[in-house]
């Protein structure tokens, strides 16, 4: 059975318009860049976008993994375009972005998992624009080896985001190919290499998974020393993907955030419309603020 819940009120969003939305769209265009926020058909884009905030693809459009949840295609991807750092570079400084996002499909196809080209692209944003903070969601560099982690890390970025997307016992049916405990273990070594780099992770909820679940990997996220925590609701992209198993409420959201704060993580957004990118840059400049 295919039926899926309705969508209730607070999960419907308006569509994307307004003058920073068409000059965010236009400079990404002219710098053939590609952005999770139209990718992904993110529900917050007509806001981030009109504040010039927007999450950058990095190293193509086509996957090596197939997560069910995730509308980008899989296949074979193209060659890495030795341009592409510079590229971003220019963007983020033509948009005066504050915060950006930078992040990837998955590359299993390379030896080193896109490592150094995230680390290009960390470095080219930094010459470009010293006062942007930078935001890397990575790959979980599962096929690589152990040590491609440190070239990402040497690049300094300001946060080091891998998201564990769902409880672990979804894993071989919302994210296949990866394995729960890995990516825990990437973000606790970021930790360890460079403490001064803070860590976050994000999970989708209301693909069927219970409370106590999510409490869980929050502890696991805690032990793993990781900083920051998204919540947010999974919705269905197309029909094909995994269902929605219900719409969690806004009071429960809440509850996930007072029980996050109480396992002391720094920052936490837990919202029915939060992503793993959202509004990242204004709770960073808070966080650093304080
Ligand atoms: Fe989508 Fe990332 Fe999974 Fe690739 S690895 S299918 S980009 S969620
Ligand atoms: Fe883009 Fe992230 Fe904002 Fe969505 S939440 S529009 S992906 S920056």
């Amino acid at each position: 059975d295919n039926a899926q819940p309705r969508k209730p009120k607070w999960i419907r969003v308006k569509a994307p318009t307004g003058e920073g939305y068409n000059a965010t769209k236009k400079i990404m265009r002219d710098n053939k860049l590609v952005t999770v926020c139209e990718e992904a058909g993110c529900p917050n884009a007509g806001e981030c976008w009109s504040r010039g905030h927007a999450t950058m693809m990095i190293m193509g459009e086509i996957c090596t993994r197939g997560c069910t949840f995730c509308n980008i295609a899989t296949g074979k991807p193209s060659d890495l375009d030795a341009f592409e750092p510079g590229r971003v570079a220019e963007a983020v400084k033509k948009l005066s972005l504050n915060h950006v996002v930078i992040t990837s499909v998955d590359r299993d196809d390379l030896a080193d998992g896109g490592a150094e080209h995230f680390a290009q692209t960390i470095r080219a944003v930094r010459h470009r624009s010293p006062k942007t903070t930078i935001e890397v969601l990575t790959p979980d560099f599962l096929k690589c080896a152990p040590e491609v982690l440190e070239v990402v890390v040497e690049a300094k970025p300001d946060v080091f985001n891998h998201n564990l997307e769902t409880v672990p016992g979804f894993y071989p049916s919302v994210r296949p190919g990866a394995r729960y405990f890995h990516s825990l273990r990437l973000l606790q070594r970021v930790k360890e290499l460079d403490p001064s780099i803070f860590t976050k992770s994000g999970i989708m909820v209301g693909l069927g998974e219970d409370k106590q679940g999510v409490q869980q990997v929050m502890d696991d996220m805690r032990a793993a020393d990781i900083d920051f925590l998204t919540i947010g609701q999974y919705l269905q992209p197309t029909p094909k993907h995994h269902g929605v198993d219900r719409f969690v409420t806004p009071d429960e959201f809440k509850a996930y955030e007072t029980a996050a704060y109480g396992k002391g993580f720094l920052m936490v957004s837990a919202t029915p419309l939060t992503r793993s990118s959202y509004l990242a840059g204004d709770d960073f400049a808070k966080l650093q603020a304080a």
